[in-house]
């Protein structure tokens, strides 16, 4: 067992026992629903041991585990052989291979793993940064230009004052992080410092470093500005930006607080937070096809959070992918990529077509998802915006002139009402969009939802 791992159990929940958020405007509730349609395991051993716990799904984690038990146990189709694998078992024949080792993969099959995909696509840690919706940087506040002009508008500037790099530095130091497990104690090394811990060094160890603002003049002031946090796009979309060189262990509400301090950042969305943890995962982009088969080993599959997904749900989902695909291999059926306008195929694209020199794990968002028609999103605004104005509009009573400005007033606050309903909104219309998309792809193959007899025991 992982230094993590207690129960011998499948399906063990190391950490917190909640599979996130439900609910369709949210993207991993809307990855579960997903799974739901295509008859998840996860997903029914999930509802049976569900807990009360709002809006998220938590469940009791030892039924979980032992439900899963069961769910595998009851196929009768399934073999468990409790042993360490400590190299990449051969093809043989028909059969396929799923490597489903998680982010604690044990070190001799690491390093198998390794020798076949090569020792530059295999990563031990995290060191990630924040990313954000790019549409929700403030443009008044941020400006376009690479460093000393080279290469164009490619970054997204985020200028600071003396005043505020001052306030920011201040709440960066005294910011909670999140403690190190027994088995990450000396994971950070000086090439790859957590952002707080290089400020710790010096009020001015960030201007010498990611916040250094050379190279760079604030077209707003015409100055080079006091400090600056530089945005890079992390997503072939064009739709998700991170903070060059923020890798960093706060906790998330922290990063959340501090990095909201940042002017350019202050409403901004975060769609992952930076997280630096030991993680065994592989360089994606380069080592996998988008039905999760490894390139160099058409039998040879990857599941689970060895993907570079990151999170429970994200790493399960991943499983249901490589499973479908390893058994219809097995039938002779053509293996199947699920479309990106859904969430599992949006994060199928992102692990295999980011950038493979800059490649960090990725948990669901909406910001993965291709952007859907404003105008679809404005009629569904104009639709809610309406229905709720109506409910709080009364007509005039009996005998009682109407107001000639009401119209002008209901108009301005609808078109207010649209604005606040935008961001949710969009996150209906990506969802609608999403399972009609995981429908009409279950529909068109057969995914072998039911036929491994999973469904005998919803
Ligand atoms: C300490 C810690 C805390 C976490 N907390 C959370 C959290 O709160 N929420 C969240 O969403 N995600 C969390 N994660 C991430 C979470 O672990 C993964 O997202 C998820 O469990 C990964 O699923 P998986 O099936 O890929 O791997 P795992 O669940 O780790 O399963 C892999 C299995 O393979 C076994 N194994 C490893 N090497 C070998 C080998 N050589 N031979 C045979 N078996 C092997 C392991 O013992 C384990 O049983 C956490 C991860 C860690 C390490």
């Amino acid at each position: 067992m992982t230094p993590a791992h207690h129960t011998g159990l499948p399906a063990e929940l190391v950490c917190s026992n909640s599979l996130k958020g439900e609910g369709l405007t949210n993207a991993a509730g809307l990855l579960k629903e997903e799974m739901r349609h295509v008859g998840s395991v996860i997903m029914s051993a999930a509802e049976r041991c569900r807990l009360p716990a709002g809006a998220a799904l938590a469940v009791d984690r030892d039924s979980f585990s032992l439900a899963v038990a069961g769910l595998l146990e009851s196929t009768g189709l399934i073999e468990v052989i409790q042993e360490e694998v400590t190299a990449i078992p051969p093809g043989d024949g028909p059969g396929s291979v799923i490597i489903a080792t998680g982010p604690l993969t044990s070190d001799s099959l690491a390093e198998d793993l390794a020798a076949f995909i090569g020792e530059d696509s295999l990563a031990f840690y995290d060191a990630a940064a924040p990313i954000v919706d790019v549409s929700t940087v403030d443009p008044a506040h941020a400006f376009r230009a690479s460093r000393y002009g080279k290469g164009g508008g490619d970054y997204i500037n985020c200028p600071l004052t003396k005043e505020e790099y001052e306030l920011f530095y201040r709440e960066l130091i005294a910011a909670a992080q999140h403690p190190a497990k027994p088995f990450e104690h000396g994971l950070f090394f000086e090439g790859c410092l957590p952002v707080e811990e290089l400020a710790r060094r010096g009020p001015d160890t960030l201007r010498y470093g990611p916040m250094k603002p050379v190279g760079l003049t604030d077209p707003t002031t015409g100055r080079r500005p006091y400090a600056v946090i530089q945005l890079r796009q992390d997503d072939a979309a064009g739709t998700l930006y991170n903070l060059v060189g923020f890798q960093t262990n706060l906790r998330w509400g922290e990063q959340k607080r501090v990095f909201s301090l940042i002017p350019a950042l202050r409403n901004a969305s975060f769609v992952r937070y930076g997280v630096m943890h030991r993680n065994t995962y592989v360089s994606s982009p380069r080592v996998l096809q988008p039905t999760l088969a490894t390139r160099r080993r058409p039998d040879l599959f990857l599941a689970g959070q060895i993907t570079g997904v990151e999170g429970y749900v994200e790493s399960a989902a991943m499983g249901l992918l490589a499973g479908i695909n390893a058994a219809r291999l097995v039938l002779g059926a053509e293996a199947v990529v699920a479309p990106p306008e859904t969430m599992h195929g949006a994060l199928v694209r992102y692990i295999t077509t980011a950038d493979p020199g800059l490649f960090q794990p990725m948990n669901a968002n909406f910001g993965l998802l291709p952007p859907v028609p404003s105008s679809v999103v404005s009629k569904l605004a104009a639709a809610k915006a309406q229905a709720a104005l109506e409910g709080e509009a009364t007509p005039p009573a009996a005998g009682e002139t109407a107001d000639p400005h009401r119209h002008g007033r209901r108009s301005r606050r609808r078109r207010s009402a649209t604005r606040r309903l935008r961001k949710p909104l969009i996150q209906e219309a990506k969802s609608l969009r999403a399972l009609s998309t995981w429908d009409d792809f279950i529909e068109n193959y057969e995914l072998l939802s039911g036929r491994l007899q999973f469904n005998m025991v919803k």
